[in-house]
Parts: C-alpha cells; sequence; structure tokens
C-alpha cells in the first residue's frame, strides 16, 4: 500500500521532530519516520548521558512550537552563569545573565526529554503520522516529487523528502550529496557525576592539554559531563575502574566543584567537522547533522540544527500558503542560501577555537590570556559575545526571533 503526505521527515531527533511539529502546526500534512523507538518515560531522578545546551533562540523556537511546556514538565536546568578557564595560564571569562536581558544564559536539557516532548507534540497534531521502527531504506523519484521505501515494503509518496537522520544520514548517500570535513582524532567523553560543592547553576569549562572539560548543571544538583579528549585516552577513560575515572576527573577538573564522589555511566562518541556540500536536490533537502557536524566545545550543534528547522518550517508554510510546490527549487534554494552560509560560519568559528586551545608554546598561550583577560574586562565584548553564544543573531528564522 503507498501512503501519500505533503512532506515526508526522515529521522526523529530533535531536529527532525522539531520540523515534523512545525509543518503539522502550518496544516501540512507530514509523516515523521524513524528508524526506532525510544523511550519516553523513565524513573524519576534518572539523567540521560545525552544533553544539550539549548540557547535563547532554540528556546523560543520551543515556545513558539508549543513543545517548551512538556520540556519543563519534564525537566530543564537554567544556567546563569559561564565561567571558562584556560587550563595553561591564567586566562579566566565570566558570562553571567545579569548583563544581558534574560535571567539566564541557556537551558541544559536531556535530549531524550527535547525528542520525547517533542513527540508527545507532534502524535496530537491532525494530518501527521509518526512511523518507528521501519528504518528507510529507498528513496526514488516520483511524478509527485520523491517516494520513499520502509524496510517492511511499505511506500510513501510525497512532494518532499527532509532528512534529518543524522550524521551518517543514509539518504544523503543515498542521494548522492558529498560532503567535506576531517576527523578530530578526538571523542566527546560524556557521563554524569555529583561533587562535593554545589554547580551554583553554572556551566564551567577547562581547557586542557587534550581538549575542553565541560560541567553542565543538571536540575538534581548533578553535571553532566564532556571531556574532550584524544581517542585513545577516552577510551582508556571510558573503560577504567570507576575510582580511577574519579581520581583522573577531579584532578583535570582542578577542584573547580571539589571532588568528584560518584558517576553514572560513560559513553565517548567521535568528534569530526562534516559539512555537506549541497544542502538540497530535486524535492529533497537535509537539516541537522545530516547537513553539518561541528566540534561540541561550545554546544552549538543541535541549536544550528534547529535554526535549519526554523527556517524550513518558515518557507513551507509560506509555500503552503501562496499555493506553491513544497518541494520546489525556488523554496529549495531559498532554505540553502539561508542555513548554508550562518552554519558554516559556526562551524569555522568552532573549529578555530579548538585549534586555537590546541596550542600549548608558551608566547601563544600568554597572547591567548591576555585576550581572554581583555575580553573579560569589557562590557561590550563580552555582550557581543553572549548574544553570539545565546543564538540571537540577525537573519533569525521568525520562530527563533520571538
Ligand atoms: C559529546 C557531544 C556533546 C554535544 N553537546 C551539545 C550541546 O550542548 N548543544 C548542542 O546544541 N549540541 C550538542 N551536540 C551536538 C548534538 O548532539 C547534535 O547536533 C544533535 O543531536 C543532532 O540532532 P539531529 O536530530 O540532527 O540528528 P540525530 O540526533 O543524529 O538524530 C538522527 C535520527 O535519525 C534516525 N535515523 C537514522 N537513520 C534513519 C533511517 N534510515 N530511517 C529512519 N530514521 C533514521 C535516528 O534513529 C535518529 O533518531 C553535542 C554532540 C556531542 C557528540
Amino acid at each position: 500500500m503507498v501512503d501519500q503526505y505533503e512532506v515526508v521527515v526522515v529521522g526523529g531527533g530533535i531536529v527532525g521532530a522539531t520540523v515534523a511539529c512545525g509543518l503539522a502546526r502550518a496544516g501540512i500534512s507530514v509523516a515523521l519516520l524513524n528508524k526506532d523507538d525510544p523511550l519516553r518515560t523513565w524513573p524519576l531522578g534518572d539523567c540521560d548521558l545525552r544533553v544539550s545546551a539549548l540557547t535563547q533562540a532554540s528556546v523560543n523556537i520551543m515556545q513558539a512550537l508549543g513543545a517548551w511546556s512538556g520540556i519543563v514538565q519534564r525537566g530543564v536546568s537554567p544556567y546563569r552563569d559561564m565561567r571558562v578557564y584556560d587550563g595553561d595560564s591564567n586566562g579566566f571569562l565570566h558570562f553571567d545573565s545579569a548583563e544581558t536581558h534574560f535571567q539566564e544564559l541557556g537551558f541544559i536539557v536531556e535530549n531524550r526529554v527535547i525528542i520525547a516532548a517533542l513527540w508527545d507534540l507532534f502524535e496530537h497534531s491532525d494530518r501527521s503520522a509518526l512511523i518507528c521502527a521501519d528504518p528507510v531504506v529507498s528513496i526514488a523519484a516520483h511524478p509527485l516529487g520523491r517516494q520513499v521505501t520502509l524496510q517492511s515494503g511499505k511506500s510513501i509518496k510525497t512532494q518532499l523528502v527532509i532528512a534529518a537522520d543524522g550524521q551518517h544520514s543514509r539518504l544523503r548517500r543515498q542521494m548522492g550529496i558529498s560532503v567535506q570535513g576531517w576527523p578530530y582524532h578526538q571523542h566527546g567523553l560524556v557521563t554524569t557525576v555529583s561533587t562535593a560543592k554545589s554547580h551554583q547553576r553554572t556551566a564551567w569549562q577547562r581547557f586542557l592539554e587534550q581538549g575542553p572539560l565541560a560541567f553542565l548543571p543538571l536540575h538534581n544538583g548533578q553535571s553532566s559531563i564532556v571531556w574532550t579528549l584524544g581517542s585513545a585516552s577516552a577510551k582508556a577513560y571510558t573503560e577504567c575502574p570507576e575510582a580511577d575515572f574519579l581520581a583522573a576527573l577531579t584532578m583535570a577538573s582542578d577542584g573547580l566543584l571539589g571532588e568528584i564522589t560518584a558517576v553514572g555511566a560513560r559513553a565517548s562518541f567521535p568528534l569530526n567537522f562534516q559539512h555537506a556540500n549541497s544542502y538540497t536536490a530535486e524535492a529533497f533537502a537535509l537539516v541537522g547533522d545530516a547537513a553539518h557536524t561541528m566540534h561540541p566545545l561550545a554546544g552549538q550543534g543541535a541549536n544550528a540544527g534547529l535554526l535549519d528547522a526554523a527556517a524550513m518550517i518558515e518557507l513551507l508554510a509560506q509555500a503552503k500558503e501562496r499555493r506553491r510546490p513544497l518541494g520546489g527549487q525556488q523554496v529549495l534554494r531559498r532554505y540553502e542560501r539561508w542555513r548554508k552560509g550562518d552554519n558554516l560560519v559556526m562551524m569555522t568559528t568552532m573549529d578555530l577555537l579548538k585549534r586555537m586551545y590546541g596550542i600549548h608554546d608558551q608566547p601563544f598561550v600568554q597572547l591567548r590570556s591576555l585576550g581572554m583577560n581583555m575580553i573579560n574586562n569589557s562590557r561590550l565584548l563580552k555582550q557581543m559575545f553572549n548574544q553570539y553564544a545565546m543564538g540571537l543573531r540577525s537573519g533569525l528564522p521568525t520562530l527563533a526571533a520571538k
């Protein structure tokens, strides 16, 4: 049997689920396909390994779609300050929400919380379908636009396929879209820890020899860790006995939050820079990690993907209103022009920061430390950094701008 929807979104992660909710809200019939059926409930007090620091722009998107209340109900951790230390020098940066128009700099949210809230919202939309545990295996041209075939043999016809199937996107490969990039030969080790001192709703980050170590404050008093390490060290620290890990982490943190007293499950993810050479093809578009993957040192990957989602929602809602084809070149070209440049600037900034903190030769370390302390003492420069990091820049999609 062949079903038909105006748009098919492949991949129900943070970005794909956001696009699907936004399109359904705009009265577009949409099928959201995900290869598995993730948990939507979990024991009280339990925290996921994967968290995202959501910017104000991303929160605006979630609020505008009506997903934010479901996220807050499940638990969010606002952070009001961010303290950044250069492990090689006395370089220091302190960002304080009191210096902005907002009560907080952003929110730490478990990825599963965002996904569960979006999926619940999507399921309550009209003319929408959530199809799980049935991965897309092929995508073909069709007079209407595209036809996707699922593992079960089921087929869906649509005007437009939006691929939100992550950095190893199968659909991107099937459409013959190439990528540029390089591996960082680093892994991001993630876990949840308890610390002797309170995190004070502050995001703490220390740049070390192998990469940054971040402590992100969680609502249950614990901190979520993202520790960038060379791949061999990441493997060793992921597998070593708990006591050895606690001791190494306490030492690496330089006692910022006192002794680390307990640690949850550990996992690590390879880090790379990857950018699709094209974001679109005939009746086809890429969003989120399927289009771009960046270093997580400033927690911008999901936020950038959410801006793709908001731009796509805005353009397709306009096309629907004007009775234009949703998979038409006009819409897709505008999407690519809007998002590709902005993503490239963000990815390049993350890459430069990664390289800048990877240099440990003294004259450069002194210069870097001087630069950090100069920014820290300049209200104007800090305001500019804050605005950019909070996602509040010009040219934002309407949903993100509020
Ligand atoms: C260590 C680390 C820390 C990070 N911290 C932050 C942070 O603080 N803030 C931030 O903004 N970003 C952060 N990021 C980046 C962020 O996690 C990603 O950018 C984001 O999760 C990408 O979301 P996505 O929806 O595009 O892709 P994904 O999360 O990869 O989702 C892809 C979805 O597609 C589905 N899928 C795949 N193939 C198929 C198929 N054939 N058929 C159907 N479904 C399919 C998968 O099941 C999955 O649900 C971090 C990344 C790392 C590695």
